[in-house]
């Protein structure tokens, strides 16, 4: 059964496919270059460059091709547990387990081995396309900077985080259907939010530096420049840092993350060494708009409807067809995870657009916000350039493609929404405080 970590920032700039991280490197960089780069080293503003472009094109039809093989892969898989009989036969051949039963219905130690079973199998198969799409294809890009050796330690890292994790969440699931079958998913959906926050909370101080090293960037022009772009929103920044991204990867980003006490807004090593201060400056305002408009508990509010949503459509699946296929012994058995699992992933497939256009509306506000605090459109539109050359995206998707997969705005779109911000400037020149974008036009 898929579960999905909250997520617990919001990037810049949108990765399609999950850059995973990394041992913390202890030579990873003091301070970031841009403290102290004299004005002569600063990079003109970017221009698209056309080789990169199509490069960007190839790139992202290998990896959907890629992501849509791993979807057709995981749903035979499933359609084989349900129809062969498989996963009775499991939950049969797992029957001289302990039977050990606290709650009636609910057999901890049978829940448990079925799910480390079907966990194994799937990891296991699905290896090769892991390794394709983490591995061999940033790496035929020149985007990634990892070694096989600390990719794989990546990996198994991600593993020992989320297993016990997903073990602990089944368990939790299967004591709520044998003791609650008409609530479990309500209490279900309530226990998803508590982790949530709290997950959100630990994650840049607990899970994010097993990964990658965060360094609070020392006094200097980056982060003056933060400070006072957060007393001019009226917003406390709890913490500026910086992130070794390069250990991983090639491309840029920077992000908020954090709830509450670990609230802070996080830049890449990738950024702060290549990008002119007034691009940094638009990057940190697209940044702090997120804080200022609330994004992150937003986010999790909406995550919390959709799963609720989705939860209800397995309550209802689920008593459907245990009351119909005999061979289901309850709600609480163990052969009816794939059930869950399948619901669960299709509920997701279906709402991935509506979730995805509300983060693209939820950056686009950011965006405006960057523009508006700033007036930089010219930055903007040189630091989105700059971004969509080095780390390979694609200037103008395919609408569809846009549509299912995009949680961001295309490049496009966001030097379109830079230069409609230029223009409007000019009909109000003089008087740059009155300049606003229309929203809801692009
Ligand atoms: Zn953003």
């Amino acid at each position: 059964m898929p579960l999905q970590l909250p997520r617990a920032a919001r990037p810049l700039y949108a990765f399609e496919h999950a850059e995973h991280a990394d041992h913390a490197r202890d030579d990873a960089p003091a301070a970031p270059a841009i403290e102290a780069a004299p004005s002569a080293l600063v990079p003109a503003p970017a221009t698209l460059d056309a080789d990169r472009q199509a490069k960007a094109r190839r790139y992202a039809r290998q990896r959907h091709t890629l992501a849509l093989v791993s979807l057709v892969l995981d749903a035979a898989l499933i359609a084989i547990l349900l129809f062969s009989g498989l996963s009775f036969a499991l939950r049969d051949a797992l029957a001289g387990a302990p039977a050990w039963e606290p709650v009636a219905g609910w057999l901890p130690a049978r829940i448990g081995l079925y799910f480390l079973v079907i966990f194994a199998g799937a990891f296991v198969l699905g290896l090769p396309l892991s390794y394709e799409s983490g591995f061999v294809l940033p790496h035929r890009y020149g985007l990634s900077t990892q070694s096989r050796r600390a990719w794989a330690l990546d990996l198994l890292k991600g593993l020992a985080i989320s297993l016990p994790f997903e073990l602990v969440a089944v368990e939790f699931v299967y004591w709520l259907l044998a003791a609650s079958p008409d609530a479990w998913w309500l209490w279900t959906g309530a226990a998803m939010l508590f982790v949530t926050v709290i997950l959100a909370n630990l994650a840049p101080i607990l899970f994010l530096p097993l990964f990658y090293k965060l360094t609070p960037l020392p006094d200097g022009d980056v982060r003056r420049m933060a400070l006072a772009l957060a007393a001019r929103a009226g917003t406390r920044v709890r913490g500026i840092y910086a992130m070794n991204m390069s250990t991983k990867t090639t491309a840029a980003n920077a992000m908020v993350m954090g709830l509450g006490n670990t609230r802070r807004v996080v830049l890449g090593d990738t950024l702060l060494d290549r990008y002119t201060p007034d691009e940094i400056e638009v990057v940190l305002a697209h940044e702090l708009g997120h804080q200022v408009h609330g994004d992150i508990p937003k986010l999790i509010a909406v995550q919390t409807v959709t799963t609720l949503g989705g939860l209800f459509v397995v309550n209802l699946l689920l008593h459907a067809v245990v009351a119909r296929v005999t061979a289901y012994h309850g709600l609480a058995d163990a052969a009816t995870m794939p059930l869950v699992g399948a619901a669960l992933a299709a509920f997701a497939l279906v709402t991935l657009p509506l979730s995805n256009g509300y983060s693209r509306r939820v950056e686009r506000q950011a965006d405006v916000y960057a523009l508006e605090t700033t007036h930089k459109s010219d930055a903007f539109i040189s630091a989105m350039t700059r971004l969509a050359n080095q780390n390979l995206a694609e200037l103008e998707p395919a609408w569809f493609v846009e549509f299912l997969l995009y949680n961001h705005p295309s490049t496009a779109r966001r030097l379109a929404l830079g230069r409609r911000y230029v223009e409007s400037a000019r009909r109000t020149a003089g008087d740059p405080s009155a300049v606003s974008i229309p929203s809801g036009t692009l």
